[in-house]
């Protein structure tokens, strides 16, 4: 059962109820005001006292007024319905007569009233302020409940759907999302909203249909998710692909940034933390979205000065744990970060931030797509071409791209074009470049070519070694720290690793410095990394698994380090590492120059489309063997 149809219900319930209480609230007013109306409206006439007494003893009056604070007058109500106001000369006297007429028969009907402004006149004329009052409000919130409505009804676009959007590009007019802090909105946001990132989305989907669906994934006992880990450069759209997931799914999305967590008095974070996950209860099914979840969630320290952050972290660590295992609640956190590597290992445990995301920085085809979406609400000249921009743009976040076409709209207004031109974007493109420049967030030409040959070295050295891990993807396009990267699958669990797969490792990590050598002419710090995992592996080899023959099997880690300290082996481990690292990188440099010409084919590749994927890559290669098969006579 979803709470949201519930809410939606209580929703209508309470509208309802408001209006039948303005009809209520309308009719009392209204008959209060009828009566004093009426009653003011009553004729009233001036009576002398002996027209009075004439009057009485004609048996014409049937009702009396006596006011207890006023001894001097008397209303009288005729037979007729007419009334009058008499003055007395002496009240008991007159009530003498009046007692002695009706104990003669008349019928006479006496009041006494304590005031003419009778303490019944006063509450309810205040309960006629009061109503009024009610019922302005109750019109304002059925105003606004209306205008809600229609604003909902405004924001839902005509999303294409996500399937669709996979061949062509999305055809949707994008709407600004309304910021929430710590507070639940609904996200009108969807999938098709969120250029490129496929397979980012990809992985949300599965979480779109259990938020939709989730007695399906009950009954079959399956494991939901409860938490999913964003993490990516800044401006690549992780806020964006969490409101998508809720817009998806239709589910309330509330936003939280982990510096609101962090407080000075010990206490404050962690009661945050809770009341953060009772509103989600409340709301449920939802996402929870927490930005920058690295501000609460980095590595616990034990010392005095971390108590408040350790116990915020351990609060948001026993409230994800508070879950039913089944996750009937149908609440899913989505965190974000741009470190995640300093974050606490407990949060990346199952059953807590167990799937992790990595949102990458848009390639061509990407920012090209980003450029489209950002451009729909923009006016914008024939003579801009996208794919253009797209091309000069290497690097940029989807954040960084939607800012230029705003800077470029700027432009146009101090140019007074009518619309966005070439030269406007042009403008503001170096506007924000000479900025990143500064920076040193911007490539340059030389070093997309020096990135993309390294990381084209990398990829053709491991298609050579036999028993390398295939390549999933290259990319020129950084991440992290790195400025292009080879991604491999991920290997097979294994027990045990041989010495030929851990060559193979090192020769293909070698890779990248033997093509700048070869290619550039010249080496980079852009190999440091590589360097030191090589000499990682290595020097494992020869310490810990007693992989060389110089050498010998023998190990020299914990107790055994006394060989190392003896001059002897330390002297060899260094003249040994040195010559299988060096004897390595002749080993790729070799692979490299024989298949120069496909190294070259594939570096134009990356640095024509900035990413290839692996099924293009081996398809390039068989092309690539079937000719030099024939051309060498192989
Ligand atoms: P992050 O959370 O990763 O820092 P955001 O999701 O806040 O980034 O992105 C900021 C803005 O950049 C978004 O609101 C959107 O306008 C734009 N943006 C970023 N990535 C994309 C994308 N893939 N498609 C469309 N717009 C994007």
């Amino acid at each position: 059962m979803f709470k949201q149809n519930k809410n939606n219900k209580n929703q209508y319930l309470r509208l309802i109820g408001s209006i039948i209480f303005i009809i209520i609230l309308i009719a009392f007013v209204f008959c209060n005001i009828k009566n004093k109306i009426s009653y003011q409206n009553v004729q009233i006439e001036e009576l002398s006292y002996s027209s009075a007494i004439s009057t009485i003893q004609k048996g014409d009056i049937s009702e009396i007024t006596f006011y207890i604070n006023n001894s001097e007058e008397v209303r009288l109500k005729a037979k007729t319905g007419k009334e009058y106001e008499v003055t007395l000369f002496n009240q008991g006297v007159f009530y003498e007569f009046i007692q002695e007429k009706i104990e003669n028969g008349q019928e006479i009907k006496i009041n006494k009233i304590d005031n003419d402004y009778s303490i019944f006149n006063f509450i309810s004329d205040i309960s006629c302020v009061l109503a009024i009052v009610l019922i302005i409000l109750l019109i304002a919130y059925v105003n606004n409940f209306f205008k809600t409505k229609k604003e909902d009804k405004n924001d839902t676009k005509q999303c294409e759907s996500y399937n669709n959007q996979q061949n062509t590009l999305p055809r949707v007019e994008i709407t600004q999302v309304k910021e929430t802090k710590t507070e639940q909105s609904k996200s009108n946001v969807k999938f098709c909203d969120v250029a490129g990132l496929d397979e980012e989305k990809f992985e949300l989907e599965e979480v779109v249909d259990f938020l939709k669906n989730p007695e399906k994934y009950q009954e079959m006992g399956a494991k939901i998710p409860k938490g999913i880990l964003l993490s990516g450069a800044p401006g690549t759209g992780k806020t964006l692909l969490a409101k998508a997931l809720a817009g998806e799914a239709g589910v309330a999305f509330i936003h939280a940034s982990g510096a609101e967590f962090v407080e000075k008095y010990v206490g404050v974070g962690a009661q945050r933390i809770r009341t953060l996950f009772d509103q989600a209860r409340r709301e449920a099914p939802c996402i929870i979205f927490i930005d920058e979840i690295d501000a609460i969630g980095s590595e616990r320290i034990e010392d005095s000065n971390s108590v408040e952050h350790n116990q915020t972290l351990e609060q948001l660590l026993i409230e994800m744990d508070g879950f039913e295992t089944k996750n009937t609640e149908g609440i899913v956190v989505v965190a974000a970060t741009n470190r995640a590597n300093s974050l606490d290992r407990a949060l990346l445990r199952p059953g807590r931030f167990d799937r992790h995301i990595l949102v990458h920085l848009p390639d061509v085809k990407g920012r090209e797509e980003i450029l489209i979406i950002h451009s729909r609400n923009k006016k914008i000249d024939d003579s801009v071409d996208f794919k253009k921009i797209a091309h000069n743009t290497s690097g940029f976040s989807g954040a960084q791209l939607a800012n230029l076409l705003n800077e470029a709209s700027i432009m146009a207004v101090r140019n007074m074009h009518e619309k966005i031109s070439k030269s406007d974007i042009n403008s503001a493109l170096k506007k924000i470049v000479v900025g990143l420049q500064k920076s040193g967030q911007i490539l340059s030409e030389k070093e997309r070519k020096l990135i993309a040959y390294h990381e084209s070295g990398h990829a053709v050295v491991s298609l050579f070694m036999k028993t390398q891990k295939s390549v999933k993807e290259i990319s020129i396009i950084g991440a992290g720290d790195a400025g292009g990267y080879t991604w491999y699958e991920t290997a097979e669990d294994k027990n045990f690793i041989s010495k030929t797969e851990l060559l193979a490792e090192v020769v293909s990590l070698l890779g990248g410095r033997a093509a700048e050598k070869i290619f550039i002419k010249d080496i980079s710090t852009g190999a440091s990394n590589d360097l030191k995992r090589a000499t990682d592996i290595v020097t494992k080899m020869l310490v810990s698994y007693g992989m060389d023959d110089v050498i010998g099997p023998i190990s020299m880690e914990g107790e055994y380090r006394e060989y190392l300290d003896s001059g002897e082996y330390s002297f060899l481990l260094g003249k040994r590492t040195k010559e299988l690292l060096c004897e390595s990188e002749k080993q790729a440099t070799r692979i490299l120059q024989k298949h120069s010409i496909f190294v070259d084919e594939l570096a134009k590749l990356l640095l024509e489309k900035e990413t290839v994927h692996g099924e293009e890559l081996y398809q390039m290669f068989r092309a690539y063997q079937n000719t030099y098969a024939e051309t060498n006579n192989v």
